[in-house]
C-alpha cells in the first residue's frame, strides 16, 4: 500500500447521509490505525477540512455532525463564518498567513494551526487583546524539507517556542505540519518522527503545553495516527475529490515571504 492512498477518495459527498458515511468510514480508519499501534482512537480529533466546499453542502455536513471546519484561505473561512453564523462551528485557519490578514484570523477563527513567524504572533496578538479573546495556536513545521511548503525549520523550533510566551492572548496547542508529499513511505514517517522528536523536546522544555500533533491528511492520516498525531485534517476523504489542482491551495512557493 502507498503512503498516499490518492485512488481511494470517495465521489462529491453533498448529501447528509453521504457524508455521514465517509465520516464513519474515515473515523473508523483513524480508530484501527490507533489500535495497530496501542493508541486510543479517542485520542485523535478529526478536524474536517472544508476549503472549497460551498455552503449547502457544509450544512448538509453540520447536519452529519461535522461542528469543527478547518479552511487554509482567511477570506474564504470568514465568508463562510459569516454565512453560517447561525450554526454552532468551530473554525480553524490550517493555512499560511500574511500579517495583514492576522485581524480577520482574530475576529472569527478559534484556532490557527499554521504560526509560523513571530511577526504574525505579533499581530494576532495585538488584535486578541484588543478584541478581549484567546486563540489555540499550532506551530507549522516544515518536516520535508521541501521548499514548497511554509513552516519553520525544524532547527528554529525550540527557539521560536520560546519566544512565543510573551504573547499571552496564544494558546500553544502544540506543532502542525504537512508530510512529504510522495510514494515513499519511509519518507512520509521520517517527517512524522521528526515532528514526534521535536515535540517531546518542548515537552520537557514545558513550551508546548500538551504538545498535540497536527498531522495526516486524506492521503496519509492512517501512518499519522500509527506516528503520533493527535489531531488529522481531513478533506478529501470526507467530502470527496476537490475538482481544482491543490497547486491552487498551497500556493507552491513561498514568494511572498
Ligand atoms: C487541504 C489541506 C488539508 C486536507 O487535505 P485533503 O487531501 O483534502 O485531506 C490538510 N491540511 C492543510 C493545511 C490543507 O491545506
Amino acid at each position: 500500500m502507498s503512503a498516499r492512498e490518492s485512488d481511494t477518495f470517495p465521489e462529491h459527498a453533498h448529501s447528509v447521509t453521504e457524508i455521514a458515511a465517509n465520516l464513519a468510514a474515515v473515523r473508523a480508519r483513524i480508530d484501527a490505525a490507533a489500535a495497530r499501534v496501542g493508541r486510543e482512537g479517542a485520542a485523535v480529533r478529526l478536524l474536517p477540512v472544508t476549503k472549497t466546499v460551498t455552503e449547502p453542502r457544509l450544512r448538509a455536513a453540520y447536519e452529519a455532525g461535522v461542528t469543527q471546519m478547518g479552511e487554509n484561505k482567511v477570506q474564504e473561512a470568514l465568508g463562510k463564518a459569516r454565512a453560517m453564523a447561525d450554526l454552532a462551528i468551530h473554525w480553524a485557519v490550517i493555512g499560511h498567513l500574511q500579517t495583514n490578514k492576522a485581524k480577520d484570523v482574530a475576529a472569527f477563527a478559534h484556532e490557527f494551526q499554521a504560526l509560523d513567524s513571530l511577526r504574525v504572533a505579533e499581530a494576532l496578538d495585538r488584535r486578541l487583546q484588543a478584541a478581549g479573546r484567546g486563540l489555540d495556536v499550532y506551530v507549522q513545521v516544515n518536516s520535508s524539507g521541501e521548499d514548497t511548503k511554509f513552516g519553520l525549520v525544524p532547527e528554529d523550533v525550540p527557539e521560536f517556542l520560546t519566544s512565543l510566551s510573551v504573547y499571552s492572548s496564544l494558546r500553544v496547542r502544540g506543532l502542525m505540519t504537512l508530510a512529504a508529499h510522495t510514494e515513499d513511505r519511509e519518507r512520509v514517517i521520517g517527517c512524522f518522527q521528526l515532528m514526534r522528536d521535536l515535540r517531546d523536546a518542548a515537552r520537557q522544555a514545558g513550551t508546548v503545553g500538551e504538545g498535540e500533533l497536527s498531522m495526516g491528511m486524506s492521503g496519509d492520516f492512517e501512518l499519522a495516527v500509527e506516528h503520533g498525531s493527535t489531531c488529522v485534517r481531513v478533506g478529501q476523504a470526507i467530502f470527496g475529490r476537490r475538482p481544482t489542482p491543490d497547486s491552487l491551495y498551497w500556493p507552491g512557493r513561498p514568494s511572498g515571504r
